[in-house]
C-alpha cells in the first residue's frame, strides 16, 4: 500500500506495531469491534507463495534448494565460536542469515544479520521482518498451557504465578481453535488441555510402537497438534484445507495456507472489514508520549526504504513486535516522564527473559520395518508430541519444571537418520532399505524466568536505520543443564523400551535462542513493582499502552507458545475495545 494512503493527520483508534501472530490477532479483534486500526510493520509484504514454492522439487531449483552462493547461514559451531554481532568474519557472504535461513525458500523471509545486529552473549536470534513475521515459517505445533504452568509457583515455590488461571483463557483458546483451525486428538490430560480439534493426522507404524510402549510407562504420545486446518474453514476464503503434501518439513511455509499464517488467517480478513490500514516498510523507532498526561500518543517510525521519518497518532498503542523487539521499543521510548523507557517504572522491561532449551534427543531404527515398502509419511504437517512427564505427580530431585519431545518417524523425501556409508548402487540400496525404519525425537524444556537474564540497549552499535541495537545478557542456568542431562537419558530409555535399535543419542545443548520461543521481557502480574503489565497486557504505568506478544509471559512452560500468545491477545483486545468504548483509556 502506498504511504500516501496512510493518513498521518488522523488519530486512529489504535496503532498496532507488528504483523505476526500477536499483531495479526490484535488487528483481527480490534477491527471486528469496529475500531479504526493502523498496522505498522517493519518489513515488506512478500509474495509468500513465490517464496515457499511448496511443490518445487530440488532439481527444479538452481541451488537444489540450498542458499545461493552469495549468502551464508550461521551454523551451530559458528554461534559457539564467534560473538555477536555476527557479521564480522563473514565478509565473503553478501547476505548473512541466522541458522534457520539456510535454504532458498527462507532467504528473503529471515532478516540479514548485518542490517540487524545485536551484541552481548551468544544467541541464535531468528527474526522475520515481513508481513506475518515468523508465522510464515513456524513449525505449527499448537499447544495450550494449563494451571500446571499458570500456577507453577504454587507447585514448586519458584518464580511468580500468572495473574490469570486456565479458566480465564480457556474460552479464548476455543475461539482461536475455531477461527484458525487445529488438528489433533483429545487425550484428557490436566497438564496439556485439549483443543477443539479438526481431523487428526495419522501416526505411522514406528510411532504407534513407541506410543504403546510409552503407555505402559504411564507416558503419553499424541498426534502432532498442528495449527493447520485439515477440514477447511468456511469463513476464510484465503486458506485451503491441508492436502498433506509434505512441504511442511521444509519450513518454507505452506503456499495454500492450510498451515496458519498471520496474513491469510488474520490480516486479510481484517482488511476486508474496511477498518484496517496497513503500512509495510515501517520500522517503529519510538512510542511517542503526550508530555502533559504521560499517555501514549502515537508511534514515530522510519520508512525502511526511503529512510524518511514519520509520526502516526492514535488513542491506543498496541505493541506486538515480538518479545525481544517489543522490549527494545519500550526501552527506546524514553522521555522526561518515563526516563527508564516506557512502561518501565518497575525496571523489569527486558528482564525475566525466558524460552525453551533444546538439543538432547535420540534417533532409532525399528528393525521390523527395515526392507519394507516405502510409505508416504511426510505428507502431513507433523509427526508426534510426547507430552511432559516430569514434576507432575512426582518431584524430580535434580530439577524443577518439565519438558516434552517433538518427533516423527517413517519415510521422507530426503531420507533422514540413515547411518549408511559408501556410494553407488549398494549405498542407494542400503538407504532405500532403511529409510522407513527411522524414528527420532528432540526435547523442548522450560528455561526458568530469572531477573538476571535480560536485554538492554547497546550504547554504541546501531542497526541499518540508526536504531540502537539490543544487547543480550542471557545464559542457561544449572536447572536447565540438569534437565538437559535427564532429557538425553529418558530419550534413550524410552527408545530402548520400545525395542528400537539406538542409532544416535544427542546430549549437545544448542545455542541459547535455538527454540525461537523467546518470552517474558515485559511480564504480567498483579504488583506494578515487579511486573510491567496487568492481566490484560495493559501497562501498569501507561493505561493506553498494551503489549500483546510473548513479552507478557510469566514463565515459559515447556509448551510451544504461539497458540497462547494469540489467545491472550484476543482476550486483551476484547478488554481494550470495551475500555476504549467506555472512555477509560
Ligand atoms: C522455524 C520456526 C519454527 C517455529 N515453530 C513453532 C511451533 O511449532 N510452535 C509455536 O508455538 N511457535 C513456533 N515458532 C515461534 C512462532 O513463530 C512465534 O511464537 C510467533 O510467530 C510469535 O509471534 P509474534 O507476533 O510475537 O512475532 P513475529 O511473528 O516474529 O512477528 C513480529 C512482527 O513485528 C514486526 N516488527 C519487529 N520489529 C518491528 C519494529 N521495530 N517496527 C515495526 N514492526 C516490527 C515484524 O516485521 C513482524 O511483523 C517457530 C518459529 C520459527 C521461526
Ligand atoms: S502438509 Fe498440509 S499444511 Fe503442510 S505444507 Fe502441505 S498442505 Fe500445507
Amino acid at each position: 500500500m502506498a504511504e500516501s494512503e496512510v493518513n498521518l493527520t488522523k488519530t486512529y483508534d489504535a496503532i498496532v506495531i507488528g504483523s505476526g501472530a500477536a499483531g495479526g490477532m490484535a488487528a483481527h479483534v480490534l477491527t471486528s469491534h469496529g475500531l479504526q486500526v493502523l498496522l505498522l510493520k517493519a518489513g515488506k509484504e512478500l509474495p509468500i507463495e513465490k517464496e515457499s514454492r511448496s511443490m518445487e522439487w530440488p532439481y527444479g531449483n538452481a541451488y537444489s534448494g540450498q542458499l545461493p552462493p552469495d549468502s551464508h547461514s550461521l551454523s551451530f559451531n559458528e554461534y559457539t565460536i564467534r560473538n555477536p554481532p555476527y557479521g564480522l568474519g563473514f565478509e565473503k557472504a553478501k547476505h548473512l542469515k541466522s541458522y534457520i535461513g539456510s535454504n532458498d525458500y527462507l532467504k528473503n523471509i529471515v532478516v540479514d544479520e548485518r542490517e540487524n545486529p545485536f551484541t552481548g552473549t551468544n544467541y541464535a536470534w531468528v527474526r522475520a521482518r515481513c508481513l506475518g513475521g515468523k508465522t510464515n515459517i513456524w513449525g505449527r505445533l499448537a499447544l495450550r498451557l494449563s494451571d500446571y504452568d499458570f500456577k507453577a509457583k504454587d507447585r514448586d515455590g519458584y518464580g511468580e504465578n500468572w495473574p490469570i488461571s486456565y479458566t480465564d483463557i480457556a474460552p479464548y483458546y476455543d475461539k482461536v481453535d475455531l477461527y484458525l483451525g487445529i488438528t489433533g486428538v483429545k487425550e484428557n490430560l490436566p497438564y496439556l488441555p485439549d483443543s477443539i480439534f479438526q481431523r487428526p493426522t495419522k501416526l505411522n507404524c514406528a510411532e504407534v510402537t513407541l506410543k504403546e510402549s510409552l503407555a505402559k510407562m504411564g507416558r503419553v504420545l499424541t498426534q502432532y497438534r498442528a495449527g493447520v486446518t485439515s477440514d477447511g474453514l468456511k469463513h476464510n476464503k484465503y486458506r485451503s484445507r491441508c492436502y498433506g503434501r509434505g512441504a511442511c518439513e521444509r519450513k518454507g511455509g505452506c503456499d495454500i495456507h492450510a498451515a496458519f499464517d498471520s496474513p491469510t488467517g488474520l490480516i486479510y480478513p481484517a482488511m476486508d472489514t474496511g477498518n484496517l490500514t496497513l503500512r509495510t516498510n515501517s520500522v517503529a523507532r519510538e512510542i511517542t508520549v503526550d508530555p502533559r498526561t504521560g499517555k501514549a500518543s502515537g508511534v514515530h517510525f522510519i520508512d525502511s526504504q526511503t529512510m524518511k521519518d514519520y509520526t502516526a497518532h492514535a488513542k491506543v498503542v498496541v505493541v506486538a513486535a515480538s518479545t525481544l523487539e517489543s522490549a527494545r521499543l519500550l526501552l527506546l521510548s524514553k522521555s522526561r516522564l518515563h526516563p527508564n523507557g516506557l512502561a518501565n517504572s518497575s525496571g523489569h522491561v527486558g528482564h525475566n527473559f525466558c524460552e525453551h532449551i533444546m538439543g538432547p534427543g535420540v534417533t532409532g531404527r525399528a528393525k521390523n520395518l527395515v526392507g519394507k515398502t516405502s510409505t508416504l509419511d511426510d505428507g502431513r504437517p507433523g509427526g508426534f508430541y510426547l507430552t511432559r512427564f516430569r514434576n507432575l505427580a512426582d518431584k524430580n530431585p535434580k530439577f524443577i519444571r518439565g519438558y516434552g519431545f517433538e518427533g516423527g518417524g517413517g519415510c521422507t523425501m530426503f531420507p533422514r537418520g540413515t547411518d549408511a556409508h559408501g556410494f553407488g548402487v549398494a549405498f542407494k540400496e542400503e538407504v532405500r532399505k532403511n529409510q522407513g525404519a527411522f524414528i527420532g525425537m528432540g526435547a523442548f524444556g522450560e528455561v526458568l524466568a530469572r531477573y538476571e537474564n535480560y536485554v538492554d540497549l547497546d550504547p554504541i552499535v546501531k542497526d541499518k536505520w540508526g536504531v540502537p541495537a539490543l544487547r543480550f545478557h542471557y545464559k542457561f542456568g544449572d536447572n536447565e543443564h540438569r534437565m538437559a542431562e535427564d532429557m538425553k537419558e529418558t530419550a534413550q530409555e524410552m527408545f530402548e523400551a520400545a525395542g528400537f535399535e539406538i542409532v544416535h543419542v544427542s546430549s549437545r545443548v544448542l545455542t541459547e535462542g535455538w527454540s525461537i520461543h523467546e518470552l517474558g521481557t515485559a511480564r504480567m502480574g498483579s504488583d506494578p513493582k515487579t511486573s510491567v503489565l496487568n492481566q490484560f497486557q495493559q501497562s501498569h504505568d501507561v493505561k493506553n499502552l498494551f503489549v500483546v506478544d510473548g513479552s507478557a509471559f510469566v514463565n515459559a512452560s515447556c509448551q510451544n507458545p504461539t497458540w497462547t500468545i494469540m489467545s491472550l491477545c484476543w482476550r486483551s483486545c476484547d478488554y481494550l475495545a470495551d475500555e476504549l468504548k467506555n472512555g477509560n483509556l
